[in-house]
């Protein structure tokens, strides 16, 4: 039985963990943190997820994590510190999900796994994680004559762009192009489109969950890639799996590929 403690337990990735753990014979969820302004403080967090009482109450202080093997952390990239901190002091592995991070913040994840097992990933879903691949695959199989360009479509509330997946598949392709010439949308007299440049667009509206096309534009065809996630449980799930994968590893980084055994 794995413990898992969810931090951002309210947040829309929050409840969606809490969901798939509640689901799980192998997992049980022994601790919610959220922020200290989050108004449901106090409040069972089951309850809080649609999933029924399950005796953990939303807190915002990490004291009350009486047990937990992992902690799993969808939440900002200020609180991406502290929250190393806490799992750092209690010795327990990390899966984090949250996205926006600057390099400050991957030289706190590469510290704290010389401690801990430590495991980021912008995107966990199977399907991105194959993407990844398969643009690697094209981008060298079209390496000559090919313009290409990334686009991506998230909800209204997301607050980064582009999108941590997109980031992935961009560096991705950069390393395959040998290139650092990065456009992020168009406008005005641009000029004709140089070649060896990447185009990165972002789309925010509604309630999209997260769509990710890369697409090689060529002379007389244009090949696809599109990656559509229609629900947050993809990304639960695969950060369930990879909590479970963590548990009771050395300390060290980790990767959503080897989780998935890709
Ligand atoms: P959200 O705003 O719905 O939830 C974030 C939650 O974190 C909120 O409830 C907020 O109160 C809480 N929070 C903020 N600061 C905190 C702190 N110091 N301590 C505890 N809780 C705190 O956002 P979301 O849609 O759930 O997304 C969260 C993050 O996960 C974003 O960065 C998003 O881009 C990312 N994300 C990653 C994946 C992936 O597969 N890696 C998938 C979806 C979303």
């Amino acid at each position: 039985m794995v413990e898992i403690t969810i931090m951002g337990a309210a947040g829309r990735m929050g409840r969606t963990l809490i969901q798939v753990i509640s689901q799980d014979p192998d997992c049980r969820l022994t601790g919610a943190l959220e922020s200290a302004s989050c108004s449901l403080l106090g409040q069972d967090a089951g309850t809080v997820a649609g999933v029924g009482n399950l005796n953990v109450r939303l807190s915002s202080d990490p004291s009350d994590i009486t047990s937990c093997d992992v902690f799993i952390d969808f939440t900002t990239p200020e609180a991406l510190k502290p929250h190393l901190e806490i799992a750092v002091a209690k010795g327990k592995a990390f899966v984090v999900g949250t996205t926006g991070l600057q390099q400050e913040h991957f030289s706190l994840l590469e510290k704290a796994s010389q401690t801990i097992p430590v495991l980021w990933a912008p995107n966990f879903s199977v399907g991105i994680t194959l993407m990844a691949s398969l643009v690697r695959l094209a981008a060298k199989v079209l390496s000559t004559g090919f313009d290409v360009e990334i686009i991506e479509a998230h909800h209204r509330l997301k607050k980064d762009a582009p999108s941590g997946t997109a980031i992935k598949l961009l560096e991705v392709l950069k390393e395959v192009y040998q290139t650092s010439d990065v456009v992020y949308g168009r406008s005005g007299i641009t000029g004709e489109r140089p070649q060896n440049q990447i185009g990165v667009h972002a789309i925010r509206g509604g309630d999209i969950v997260g769509d990710h096309t890369v697409s090689f534009c060529g002379i007389g065809e244009r090949l696809e890639i599109t990656h559509r996630a229609s629900s947050r449980e993809t990304f639960a799930r695969g950060a369930v799996r990879a909590a479970k994968f963590l548990a009771g590893k050395p300390a060290g980084r980790y990767t959503i590929e080897e989780v998935l055994g890709l």
